[in-house]
């Protein structure tokens, strides 16, 4: 098979990780005798820096050409006094997800045994690990709806987003919970805000309708959001698939992450309703973590999340299962060994960024 992606590393650790990841992936294909073409363009703080804008025309003709995109992560205190609407974030990663429909994050939150240690939860409390999908919809809700800052009567100032889901929206998003859960244990809980909230009446409603009319394999349990993050903390290991809308899903993600280990070791898919070439799904693999600016430029940043991103990136978009599952027992197999990153080092002996990648490439 000949992949085609385009890579577009982003912000401040953002190179850096990529760095370390481009070179597990070429690996695992080169292996397995398929070919890997890959550009790589500037997007975010760079695509300001060097084009005028955060997502450039060539960075978007790149992704068009591309079956994939794989991610780095953009933003920072380099672009923050821009306006809003021009900062890399939004100006970059929102009218991506927009242009592709990629409707469907999905992000699995998998704590390694060995990881338990750097948990903040108790091991008491996860002797088996964490294993559960983060399933947030991605292109619609708070983050997409009209907004507005205006003045008003009595020099006041009225700010306002504003909360718009569909029928439709919600019912490609959980046939995508469904999918996944299949695949898994069945099970999924929805979060929202029900008892407040009109989106989150119909979200209820369309959600129980779709899986009662098309899994009724898969069982269902409602949560509200308040309840859910508390939950996520007291016992992990009730949930499988967690399906919820988008700023939910955001803050729930993180939270799922961390509860992980770290937000370093967190990769997301982001899928949607194209197909590639290869009649696959279309998809933007990123880790689910920010640019971390504190630790940038050090050799500190820990790639496992872009690393498994890419592995994803393998999974959704080429069907490469086997390629993909060796990348993660490469990662799984360094840190089962004491290898790990400063975030994940629990304060013992920690590797930089390009070693903790060559570890892991020496393992595949
Ligand atoms: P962040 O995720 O960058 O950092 C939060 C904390 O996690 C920091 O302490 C950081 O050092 C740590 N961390 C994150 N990734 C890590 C890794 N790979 N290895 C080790 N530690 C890691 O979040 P933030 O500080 O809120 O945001 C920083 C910038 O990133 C902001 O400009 C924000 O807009 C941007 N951001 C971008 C994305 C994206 O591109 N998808 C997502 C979130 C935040």
């Amino acid at each position: 098979m000949h992949l085609k992606i385009a890579v577009l590393p982003g912000d401040y650790i953002g190179p850096e990780v990529m760095a370390a990841a481009l070179p597990v992936l070429e690996a695992v294909l080169k292996k397995s005798g398929h070919t890997l073409e890959h550009s790589t363009h500037d997007v975010g703080g760079a695509g300001i820096d060097n084009h005028g804008k955060a997502l450039p025309d060539s960075t978007l003709e790149a992704c068009r050409a591309a079956d994939a995109i794989l991610f780095g992560s953009v933003g920072g205190p380099k672009w923050e006094k821009l306006p809003p609407a021009e900062q890399p974030e939004r100006a970059s990663l929102l009218p991506l997800r927009k242009h592709f429909t990629l409707y469907a994050n999905v992000r699995p939150g998998l704590l390694l045994k060995n990881l338990i240690d750097t948990s903040p939860i108790r091991p008491d409390r996860i002797p088996n690990g964490v294993d559960m999908v983060c399933i947030r919809e991605l292109t619609g809700g708070l983050y997409f709806g009209p907004k507005s800052t205006k003045e008003i009567e009595g020099g006041d100032i009225e700010a306002i987003d504003t909360m718009v889901y569909r029928k439709s929206e919600i019912e490609r998003i959980t046939d995508v919970a469904i999918v996944t859960a299949r695949a898994r244990r069945k099970h999924i809980t929805l979060v929202d805000k029900a008892n407040v909230l009109q989106t989150s009446v119909l979200w209820r409603k369309v959600v129980a309708d779709r899986i009662k009319a098309t899994a009724p394999d898969i069982t269902l349990a409602v949560m509200y959001i308040d309840n859910a993050a508390m939950q996520l903390v007291l016992k992990p290991s009730q949930f499988d698939v967690l399906l919820t809308e988008n700023m939910f899903g955001d803050i729930l993600s993180d939270e799922m992450a961390v509860i992980c280990g770290s937000l370093g070791m967190m990769a997301s898919a982001s899928l949607g309703a194209n197909r590639n070439r290869h009649g696959l799904g279309y998809g933007l693999y990123e880790p689910s973590g920010g640019t971390a600016p504190d630790i940038a430029g050090q050799d500190k940043a820990n790639p496992c999340a872009q690393i498994l991103s890419a592995a994803l990136m393998l999974r959704h978009s080429f069907g490469l299962e086997a390629e993909a599952k060796a990348i993660e027992l490469a990662v799984e197999k360094t840190i089962a060994e004491g290898i790990r990153t400063a975030d994940i080092a629990g304060g013992g002996k920690a590797v930089g960024t390009k070693a903790m990648g060559a570890a892991i490439l020496a393992r595949l």
